[in-house]
């Protein structure tokens, strides 16, 4: 897609995981270097096996248990590949998308290899890729969201919390809920634990709403109040929890084009009608890609052309959704004319 006009324009990415915005060559370059076996001997045929296109569609659930986990976050794990992967994620959104405010998402528990490498190294590690990437771009604002895990034990997800806030001062803004329920996961479980990360100055945004109905979005705005949601693309279905988005002046962050490759969303007219409905609706949503470096042609700015070329956006509208990903950031710096957290 030529997205060359798009350059001049900052944008702000709110929904980035790190396992998936790091570009396929530099997994490739992690796993040379450690001598990791792959399931691919040749880069190309691994590439391909990694990126989801038009014509390799997966669920969201084979794609999570078949690559996501098993393979990108272990190869994303360690202090090396965590520094370069943060690293290489930042530096390349900016320079490739002109994003100038990325909030990139991760669950750190899913990159020390099952507790090998301290959690602590682990951490230290993203804020060093983070702040290498700040020095170099002093344009770019960043910050890291620690994700939960709905499919981990609340004591596992407590760690998270708890690491979040240690290390809020560093640039960790805000807690998440990821992946999908397998366990008995409810929100109401974990609202003394959503008030500590906020009394300790974190914001919470939750993937919700995104291949489920909308009960899961209900629940999510009883008990967890988030400040945003994940995807949230079912409340279109649902015009009472949208009338609640607006009173509670919740931002979706919607990402359509990897609901397209993991099918959550079955086509072009239903994205449209989603986008659409939601913008009649007054529910705000900012445009992200969840996946930018595994999803074919899904950058930032191509998700905009993406709109712009179904006529789902007008010009205007596109601008409107940029400005509300700048208003619903969660990076609140100390110095607004700084981007380090010193
Ligand atoms: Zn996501």
């Amino acid at each position: 897609m030529d997205t060359g006009i798009l350059h001049s324009k900052p944008l702000a990415e709110l929904h980035a995981h790190l396992t998936t915005s790091i570009p396929p060559h530099v997994f490739w370059h992690i796993a040379q270097s450690e001598g990791y076996k792959l399931p691919k001997r040749d880069y190309k045929e691994f590439e391909n096996y990694i990126v989801l296109s038009p014509e390799r569609k997966l669920t969201l659930r084979e794609y999570l248990d078949e690559i996501y986990h098993p393979i990108l976050d272990k190869l994303s794990s360690g202090a090396r590949a965590l520094e370069k992967g943060v690293y290489e994620g930042l530096g390349g959104a900016y320079r490739s998308n002109n994003i100038t405010l990325l909030e990139l998402r991760t669950n750190p528990l899913k990159h020390n290899r099952e507790g090998e490498v301290d959690l602590d190294h682990a951490i230290m590690a993203m804020l060093r890729g983070m702040e290498r990437a700040l020095l170099e771009y002093p344009k770019l604002k960043a910050g890291l969201i620690f994700c939960l895990d709905r499919q981990f034990s609340y004591e596992k997800n407590k760690i998270i919390v708890e690491k979040a806030v240690k290390y809020h001062r560093r640039g960790v803004i805000a807690i998440d809920f990821a992946n999908y329920n397998t366990r008995l996961f409810h929100f109401r479980d974990y609202t003394d634990l959503i008030s500590y990360a906020r009394q300790h100055g974190l914001k919470v945004t939750a993937h919700s709403g995104e291949t489920e109905d909308t009960n899961d979005m209900w629940d999510c705005l009883e008990h967890a109040k988030p400040d945003r949601i994940g995807h949230g693309i079912k409340a279109a279905y649902d015009k009472e929890l949208m009338k609640e988005l607006v009173k509670r002046d919740i931002t979706l962050e919607v990402c359509p084009l990897g609901n397209l490759m993991t099918k959550a969303v079955e086509n072009d007219d239903e994205m449209k009608f989603i986008i659409r409905t939601l913008l009649e609706n007054g529910v705000k949503f900012t445009i992200n890609t969840d996946w930018p470096e595994t999803v074919a042609n899904a950058h930032l700015s191509d998700q905009i052309q993406y709109l712009r070329e179904k006529n789902i956006l007008t010009e205007e509208e596109i601008d409107r959704t940029i400005r509300w990903a700048f208003d619903a950031s969660f990076i609140n710096l100390p110095n607004p004319h700084d981007n380090l957290y010193l």
